[in-house]
């Protein structure tokens, strides 16, 4: 089923599903229990454009714990439950937007009775997540077997008529979760919450993460997503958004067009590359910016975006919407491309 038509479902005041929208999501890493610094965490991740947020619950104190969180954020929270169904009754009452739980872990049935009123009464939905990494040991490890999980878990969902629920198939396997998404598509109708799992570092995450979630997407699959990486979570929304604007699902980020110089560069592009990229990761403006080394490509790429240099003898030309306005030096670059994006 593509995105365009799964289940609507509402998370706080954000819908995931039903629409040509893919909605971006970040985990944080703080200990959710230190209510100060996972607020901190969140409000850089709201910043960054992350728009759900999800924090661990390991015992009662982080479950209690969501509520301040839930009064210091914008954002929707889910709570990410594992095993003990009081933990995630506590993260109800917290007044979370969406819980992360797998029905089919939780042994006791009148728990899991009590969840699924509690999350009805509260117009919260519930996303079952299957990693590749923690089947039950009864499934032997397959991609039918993950879909098969899931499966029984939608099971113990019907029979108390639930169906506010969002899915996700997760792998450190790039190929793997190709695979299993787009057979997950072909037989649930639920929103697909897409990710590669224990995806690595930012250069391995981006590289098995656009690959991954880029081809499912250009298919139609998938309605939220979050890039795992091992590392500040902003980067996961940064990464996000590059992906999504680079498939045409995303607007309101900027586009970086940079060569990689060659011999024939003559002034010293690269600090000043390295300076505007940190600053356009900061910015959520639908801006394209060209910083080019030489007159041989540089001069048709920076009059196609909406600010660019194109450099030649320690000094660059600067263009604005396709039209010249002066000659710059190196020195200023940074200064005047960060002027003129702010005006623009
Ligand atoms: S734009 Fe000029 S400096 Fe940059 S890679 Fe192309 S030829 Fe080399």
């Amino acid at each position: 089923m593509k995105r365009t038509d799964t289940k609507k479902i509402k998370v706080g005041n954000v819908f995931i599903g039903g629409q040509d929208r893919v909605v971006i999501q970040s985990m944080t890493n703080t200990k959710t229990k230190d209510v100060e610094a996972s607020i901190k965490q969140i409000k850089e991740l709201e910043k960054a454009g992350c728009e759900i947020i999800r924090c661990a619950v390991l015992d009662m104190e982080d479950a209690k714990a969501l509520k301040k969180i839930k009064e210091g954020i914008k954002i929707p929270l889910v709570a990410d439950i594992h095993f003990n169904p009081d933990f995630a009754l506590e993260a109800l009452r917290s007044g979370v937007d969406k819980i992360r739980l797998n029905p089919g872990n939780i042994e006791d049935e009148t728990k899991i009775h009590q969840i699924i009123d509690l999350a009805k009464a509260k117009k919260v939905p519930l996303r079952i997540g299957i990693n590749a990494g923690s089947l039950n040991k009864k499934y032997t490890h397959s991609i039918d077997a993950m879909i098969e999980s899931a499966k029984d878990h939608l099971k113990i969902l019907a029979k108390y008529d639930f169906d506010d629920i969002c899915l996700s198939f997760k792998s450190s396997d790039a190929l793997e979760t190709i695979a299993v998404y787009e057979k997950a598509s072909t037989i649930f109708p639920y929103p697909l919450h897409l990710g590669v799992t224990e995806a690595g570092g930012l250069l391995d995450s981006a590289i098995k993460s656009s690959f991954a979630l880029g081809k499912l997407l250009d298919e139609g699959i998938g309605d939220t997503i979050r890039i795992s990486i091992s590392d500040d979570p902003v980067k996961e929304v940064i990464v996000a958004k590059k992906l999504l604007k680079t498939i045409g699902l995303f607007k309101d980020t900027p586009t970086l067009i940079a060569c990689p110089t060659c011999g024939r560069i003559q002034y010293d592009m690269l600090p000043i590359v390295k300076e505007m990229e940190e600053y356009l990761n900061t910015l959520n403006k639908d801006v394209k910016v060209a910083i080019m080394g030489c007159p041989v490509n540089g001069p048709q790429e920076a009059k196609r975006a909406d600010i660019g240099i194109a450099g030649g003898k320690d000094k660059a030309l600067l263009f604005k919407k396709g039209e010249i306005i002066k000659t710059i030096d190196q020195k200023d670059a940074v200064r005047i491309l960060k002027e003129e994006i702010a005006k623009l």
